[in-house]
């Protein structure tokens, strides 16, 4: 597939998926402060999963702070996040954020505040050295400051799916396709949009009989007829 294609082919699903899955208003008493964003951007791929701000609400309530939660055991976290029906996984890359916060702050209370203007906030976070890549643009992009998709590993997997990537591709890569078919839209709501896809359909196991874009989709085109999915025009 050349470039085109795929821009073309990857413009189609992101139309199809802001049709299907609009963006609701934000309600306004969930304004979370920045180590609440940055939490939340490291127990999920999915920050606007349901599960992913109770899995918050009950640390907090549960635990003393976050530094408490910073050196709980990974075992006792997974069991916390498995309640949740969260990635386990997860609960190593957030012991790893708030490691980091604390190695650099020497407490888990920045300076910072999520008021600050996002590229502050950007000029901070990229001064920690090792910072996960997703779970940064994934605090710009609640803040409305970022430009760019997280690339987390489901989306990936996501984009690879329907053919528009390969599943080794750079983050910059795939960064850039998304950008040159947003055509000014908030890569926000596309995000939403996506995360909302892989929490219903295009799941670890995909339910690709179910999905509306299967005709879209190298993947589930091959799974579902045999064949390949039929070429984006330009
Ligand atoms: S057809 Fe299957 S693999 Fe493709 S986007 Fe849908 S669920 Fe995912």
């Amino acid at each position: 597939m050349t470039l085109k294609q795929k821009q073309s082919r990857l413009k189609t699903v992101v139309s199809l998926l802001l049709k299907r899955y609009p963006m609701p208003q934000a309600p306004t008493e969930e304004k979370l402060n920045l180590l609440q964003l940055v939490a939340l951007g490291a127990v999920s791929d999915d920050p606007y999963a349901p599960a992913a701000l109770q899995l918050i609400r009950r640390m907090e309530k549960d635990y003393v702070d976050w530094n408490e939660i910073r050196v709980t055991s990974t075992y006792e976290l997974d069991e916390i996040f498995g309640a949740y029906h969260l990635d386990p996984r997860h609960a190593t890359m957030l012991k790893n954020v708030l490691q980091l916060i604390f190695e650099q702050e020497n407490r888990l209370t920045p300076d910072l505040t999520s008021d600050e203007e996002p590229e502050t906030i950007k000029a901070y976070l990229s001064g920690y050295k090792d910072f996960p890549r997703a779970v940064q643009d994934t605090v710009l992009l609640l803040l409305d400051g970022g430009k760019d998709i997280p690339i987390s590993e489901t989306v990936l997997r996501f984009t690879s799916r329907i053919g528009v990537a390969a599943a080794d591709s750079s983050v910059n890569s795939v960064q850039l396709l998304y950008r040159k078919v947003s055509a000014g839209k908030s890569s926000r709501v596309a995000h939403y949009a996506i995360c909302c896809h892989c929490r219903e359909l295009c799941r670890e196991k995909p339910l690709c009989k179910k999905c509306f874009l299967v005709t879209h989709c190298d993947y589930g085109t091959k799974q579902v007829s045999g064949k390949p999915a039929k070429a984006a025009t330009e």
